[in-house]
């Protein structure tokens, strides 16, 4: 079986040429062109030996593959589906997998939103993804792929971790993908550039502050732990006051930004109690709340509560002090919605 370079740090390539009694400058030469230059065959590499482009011919593959499909929204968002069929993948029975990618033009920021699992564990109960069920990890390839082969690579300014899957329940993969995003030999973006979102799985969350400066997003969604974990059962494995409380200690870290999401659902977490609630455990955090409205999805019991009910509950997080967003629906209509990707081909036209 051929081995996937795309996706491998400079040091995991300095090994491979190492082994294979290649020049050690020849992992920065490959990583120019895999990153810098965005090439898709190793025959594009001319600054390679015939003899070592033979080899890699032989024995390795760049894992680069298009979008198989693409929606456009009315107002301008585009979801992108990857057929993300993995031969090694030793769970997978001849089954096709698909993950997708958002990408959200607003302004001058052009952001895409990528998946770094097949389906999810985390089985949120207002969430399309979740409710598939988990198919598998991404490969840090796989992840870089979708963020290397949409149309608008490279116009993009931010990359957040927010579609399909948890990202530190594959955190070797992410992590990998952060170090070909921010290292000077890769796209050298700045870290500020990425958002990581998670349901607050703790113990990875503390090494991904100490390995990356990216900026986190929590998914809190409700302040009171037996509701949450009503709707978010890894509430129970990971409690978010225990989340909150490492944060709060990592609060003087860099120029991060700690975010947290939540999605207002009608009659659950959306009265002044539940705000009230969220301003006191949010207590001693620099944090900026996100504000979502929920999106009717299908096969779930929830609702979207009226806007008047949405700007009561905000006005209230501004009057105690909490820097507070709406965060505007984008590509509803294609269902590339916060917690609308399914991974699944739409419809012929
Ligand atoms: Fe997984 Fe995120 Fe969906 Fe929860 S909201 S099930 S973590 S993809």
């Amino acid at each position: 079986m051929k081995r996937d370079l795309f996706g491998l740090t400079l040091s995991e390539l300095q090994a491979l040429c190492a082994e294979q009694g290649f020049p050690k400058f020849a992992a920065k030469q490959l990583c120019d062109w895999m990153y810098k230059k965005g090439v898709t065959t190793f025959d594009e590499m001319t600054n390679l030996s015939l003899a070592m482009r033979g080899w890699l011919n032989g024995h390795c593959l760049l894992g680069r593959t298009f979008p198989v499909q693409t929606q456009t929204s009315v107002d301008g968002t585009k979801k992108y589906l990857f057929d993300c069929h993995n031969e090694a993948d030793v769970n997978n029975r001849g089954e096709h997998h698909f993950v997708e990618s958002v990408f959200i033009p607003s302004g001058e920021r052009a952001t895409l939103c990528i998946s770094c699992q097949k389906g999810c564990k985390m089985g949120c109960r207002f969430c399309v993804t979740g409710q598939q069920g988990f198919h598998g990890h991404l490969s840090a390839s796989q992840i870089l792929n979708q963020i290397f082969s949409v149309p608008e690579s490279e116009t993009l300014t931010n990359v957040v971790f927010m579609g399909m899957g948890e990202p530190l329940d594959n955190y070797d993969a992410v992590y990998s993908a952060l170090e070909v995003l921010t290292a000077p030999w890769g796209l050298a973006w700045s870290p500020h550039r990425i958002t990581v979102s998670t349901v607050g799985i703790t113990p990875v969350l503390a090494r991904l502050l100490e390995e990356s400066d990216c900026h986190i997003a929590i998914s809190l969604h409700n302040a009171y732990p037996t509701e949450r974990a009503d709707i978010m059962p890894m509430e129970k494995a990971y409690p978010v006051a225990a989340t909150l409380a490492m944060l709060k200690r990592y609060n003087w870290y860099g120029q991060r930004r700690i975010s947290m999401e939540y999605i207002l659902f009608k009659g659950l977490n959306d009265d002044l109690t539940h705000a009230a609630e969220l301003v006191r455990i949010l207590q001693g955090l620099h944090c900026r709340v996100n504000l979502i409205r929920f999106h009717a999805s299908p096969g779930t019991p929830f609702r979207a509560p009226s806007d008047e009910t949405i700007a009561t509950f905000q006005e209230y997080l501004k009057r105690h002090d909490i820097n507070c967003t709406l965060r505007a629906s984008r590509g509803e209509d294609i269902m590339a919605a916060c917690g609308l990707l399914a991974g699944t081909q739409a419809p012929p036209a």
